[in-house]
């Protein structure tokens, strides 16, 4: 191996190939070229640790250099590859480490490289890039091994925040049962003949008691937002109304304090909104609570206006505004949080647990919303939260159908013969859409799948369907469109049909139009929405219409007077439930739960259309436990009602 570089015989490229061996050899470079397979040709001065490494052993080939460094076997096969592509990249080895006679240890490289048609090979000692590479593998592997440990951490401390929710949530409504009927006979025990020290003891009992009651009913909400088992209904509602009955409640606590109380509502905001508006009204009733309770002169006003950092229609923003007694700054961001009040003396003051609040951010936060608070000490305080909700833009039935019930109070329709075929597996919209339609001259008959509406409107004329959308065998969709079929392939006259469902959302009406049906009503569904929607889509028929006698006035009360039965009825279908559950049939329980969704608030009991979408989402994700929980607490709530 020649120990020097070689010469050219041009004084100026003999200096630069010089100073090219001399930075290779300070480099610590040891440099051959390749003259063949496996063998190499030093070009440069070999560096100190070459030379402390090969005088280890006397090798029989040392142009093979694989005798020096064995680790070069694994290297060189990809080398020669490389070298017969010409590129003009390197090719770089993985790290090797020699110890040399001394143990003295030497990281190491090899790099291939290709100049034209000749071929190099550089072997580096690279200790300082071998070290920062160790670091940098030891620092991944560390990384690696936390996030598997978050990760886990993170596992861990949501099924303990789960299994705490949980047991909250069964905790408080078990306590919740006995609690009411100790609170009832409470309210009996008031009505007896008392003397003035029982009374007073009687009174201390209530006040004690439903002060309970409230503090469970704030923990059962919060341990279900927290458990996520608290779903937000999606139905259309009127922002006006649910305003004014926020103000209706706290009307007569507010003259009480001689408190002026006050709303306005923006213009531009949308007359029919989406959303859940018992749990809206749940967080205006514990804010305007608050202001009432903190405020002891002065006015109480709800505001409401587009969020005028959201473009959507659906996007509000609310303002509670009191002229009470403030909140310091260092307090405005900590009162959201659970059981915190501004100052410690507010509960011996003014009462509270310090979860309202707590619960009405989750609630703004489910609604997708925030909230806040800017206030003065001594002053007053706005509490402003968002909300985005959906725009009702249904076709027309919906809206229409406050014009129509708003009418038919008033007029009586002028509905003519009309046959018509419900399709509905349910026994109770069966029965319920029957009553409804009792007084007037439709004719009224049933399928209680899409497969056999199917049958039947192909023997019989129909004037208009009713289809409920979601039905065992063949679902009223799959029947929509084979009805249309049959129509086109026997030059039938399209029957009208008017979809049912519970679900408001645009894709359901979509759904339903591209089936092929007329129109769409939304369960629970109003007597006046139903009839004029018959009205509206009914096939004029060959009797005369003949005049029915105020027929709306009278429905919702002949309706209140089944409510008997109905609940009666709710007994079965509990049992219905409890075994599906037990069975973990998912399909009956989703079944029964779409029964409950469409009929409960037809009869006056909202809070059984909420079982019914609970349940009816919680078999549809397959989701036992929240299950459980609708069940049990819709049949604390039914045995509560027969029990009146
Ligand atoms: P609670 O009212 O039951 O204590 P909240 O979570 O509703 O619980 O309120 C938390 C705390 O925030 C209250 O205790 C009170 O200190 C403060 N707070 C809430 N609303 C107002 C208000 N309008 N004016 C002054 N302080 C308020």
């Amino acid at each position: 191996m020649p120990d020097s570089p070689s010469t050219d015989p041009l004084g100026q490229a003999s200096e630069a190939s010089h100073a090219a061996a001399l930075l290779l050899y300070g480099m610590q470079f040891a440099v051959f070229e390749r003259d063949g397979p496996r063998h190499f040709t030093a070009v440069s001065a070999a560096p100190i640790w070459f030379e402390r490494l090969t005088e280890r052993e006397p090798a029989t080939d040392p142009t093979a250099l694989t005798e020096y460094f064995p680790a070069l076997e694994g290297f060189l096969p990809m080398a020669e590859e490389f070298w017969q592509t010409a590129s003009t990249q390197s090719l770089q080895s993985d790290f090797w480490t020699e110890a040399d006679a001394e143990g003295i240890e030497y990281h190491l490289l090899a790099i291939a490289v290709t100049a034209g048609p000749r071929h190099f090979l550089a072997i580096e000692r690279a200790d300082a890039t071998y070290i920062n590479h160790q670091q940098l593998q030891l620092y991944a592997h560390e990384m690696v091994i936390q996030c598997e440990t978050i990760t886990r951490l993170n596992r861990e401390v949501k099924r303990a925040t789960q299994a705490k929710s949980e047991f909250l949530a069964t905790m408080s409504h078990e306590i919740r049962t006995p609690l009411n009927a100790i609170l009832g006979m409470a309210d009996l025990l008031a009505e007896s003949h008392l003397d003035a020290d029982q009374q007073k003891y009687v009174d201390v009992f209530q006040r004690a008691g439903a002060n309970l009651l409230g503090l469970i009913n704030d923990i059962l909400d919060l341990s279900k937002v927290e458990a996520g088992h608290l779903e937000l209904e999606s139905v259309n509602f009127e922002l006006a109304e649910v305003i004014a009955r926020v103000l209706e409640l706290t009307r007569v606590k507010a003259t009480a304090k001689a408190l002026a109380l006050g709303s306005s509502l923006a213009e531009d905001l949308p007359p029919m909104l989406i959303g859940d508006p018992p749990r809206l009204r749940q967080i205006l009733i514990n804010l305007l609570g608050n202001a009432m309770k903190f405020t002891d002169a002065g006015r109480l006003d709800v505001e409401v206006s587009r969020d005028p950092e959201d473009e959507h229609a659906g996007a509000l923003l609310f303002r509670v505004r009191d002229t009470g007694i403030g909140i310091a700054s260092d307090k405005l961001d900590v009162i959201f949080e659970n059981f915190s009040q501004a100052d410690s003396s507010t509960t011996r003051k003014y009462g509270g647990t310090g979860l309202g609040l707590a619960i009405s951010r989750r609630l703004v936060e489910l609604m997708g919303g925030r909230i806040w608070v800017e206030s003065t000490l001594g002053q007053g305080s706005t509490f402003l939260f968002t909300v985005k909700l959906g725009v009702c833009d249904l076709p027309s039935l919906v809206a229409a159908s406050h014009e129509a019930a708003a009418r038919a109070v008033t007029t009586p329709t002028d509905l003519p013969v009309v046959h018509i075929l419900l399709a509905d597996d349910s026994e109770d919209n069966r029965f319920l859409i029957r009553e409804y339609l009792k007084r007037t001259p439709c004719n009224l008959e049933f399928a209680e799948n899409g497969e056999t509406a199917l049958g039947m409107m192909k023997f019989r004329h129909y004037d208009l369907v009713l289809m409920d959308a979601h039905m065992p065998v063949m679902d009223g969709y799959a029947a929509t469109c084979a009805i249309r079929t049959w129509e086109q392939q026997h030059g039938g006259r399209p029957v009208p049909i008017i979809a049912l469902t519970a679900d408001a959302f645009k894709e359901a009406v979509d759904q339903s139009l591209s089936a092929g049906c007329d129109a769409h009503l939304t369960k629970p569904i109003a007597k006046a929405t139903l009839v004029e929607a018959i009205r509206l889509h009914a096939l004029a028929c060959d009797q005369p219409p003949q005049s029915v006698p105020a027929p709306i006035a009278e429905a919702e009360s002949s309706l209140s007077a089944l409510a008997p039965r109905y609940l009666e009825n709710m007994g079965k279908q509990l049992e219905v439930l409890r075994l599906a559950e037990s069975l973990e049939d998912y399909g009956t329980i989703q079944r029964v739960g779409h029964n409950l969704h469409g009929t409960g608030a037809s009869f006056g009991f909202p809070r059984i259309t909420e079982f019914g979408i609970a349940l009816e989402q919680a078999a549809k994700d397959r989701a036992m436990s929240k299950i459980r929980t609708a069940i049990t607490e819709f049949e604390w709530y039914v045995q509560h009602l027969l029990a009146v």
